[in-house]
């Protein structure tokens, strides 16, 4: 098999910004099933005898060999079983041209339709990725406006958190002050009562106490004694009653 050495008419020696001109001009080189890119040289590329190009992932290479001793290749586009080669800078330039990146300069029908159905082709490509990738940018820019929402949301809710709980501190404050002068008006309530139930009672002893130091009977004595000996009860109505003399029994 022969295999010229130079790149053919495309294989002129470029320099750095017509190299990425080239590399640009061969982005169009693709697998026909998954898309992969001749210039990502990530995985070999075939071109098939039946016009379609596929990757080494992609197409299906059948058991036996052509008689020059070659894969007989099995192409997933049309089904049919092909010759195939590798798409690179050894390519015989019968097989190269075909990937010519200035295909207009050799006037081969064959060579415009093959580029120009891969164009379509991954251009039709390009179309869908750029659809998906519009819904993607969409759909990020909403998950963005709704996660700023809810940290604007969240941000509110912490300030107002912030303003209740210093709320409520300033209620308790308020409450505590509230319940302390409560008590302190009760304990000063109480103490009135006290005092003046304590004044009342001495005022009455007093008064009850008076006979008794002037008289010294007996039985004011005991009144007295009775008297004290009930303490606070002696605040009743006054009623006269018996006096109950020391027990004498004799016969009436
Ligand atoms: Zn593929
Ligand atoms: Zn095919």
């Amino acid at each position: 098999m022969s295999k010229p050495k130079s790149g053919g008419s495309g294989g002129s020696q470029p320099d750095s910004s017509s190299g990425q001109k080239i590399e640009a001009s061969k982005l169009w080189i693709h697998c026909g099933r998954c898309y992969a890119l001749y210039v990502d040289k990530k995985v070999k590329l075939f071109f098939l005898a039946c016009n379609h190009v596929l990757c080494e992932k992609c197409v299906k290479v059948k058991s036996g060999r052509t008689p020059s001793d070659s894969n007989i290749f099995v192409c997933c586009t049309c089904q049919k079983n092909s010759h195939g080669r590798e798409i690179n800078n050894d390519m015989p330039n019968y097989v190269k041209r075909f990937f010519h990146t200035e295909a207009f300069q050799l006037a081969s029908e064959a060579i415009d339709k093959f580029q120009l159905s891969n164009h379509r082709h991954f251009d039709k490509y390009k179309e869908r990725k750029e659809i998906e990738m519009n819904k993607l940018a969409k759909d990020i820019a909403l998950a963005k406006s709704v996660c700023e929402k809810r940290f604007k949301d969240f941000n509110m809710m912490r300030v107002e958190r912030k303003k209740l709980s210093q709320r409520t501190k300033l209620i308790k404050e308020e409450a505590a002050k509230q319940k302390a002068e409560m008590e302190r008006m009760a304990q000063a309530k109480l103490n009135r009562t006290l005092e003046s139930q304590k004044s009342s009672s001495s005022a009455r002893d007093t008064i009850h106490g008076r006979p008794h130091v002037r008289g010294g009977s007996q039985v004011g004595s005991r009144r007295s004694s009775k008297d004290s000996g009930r303490g606070t009860q002696a605040k009743r109505p006054k009623v006269t009653s018996f006096h109950h003399l020391p027990n004498h029994s004799f016969n009436l």
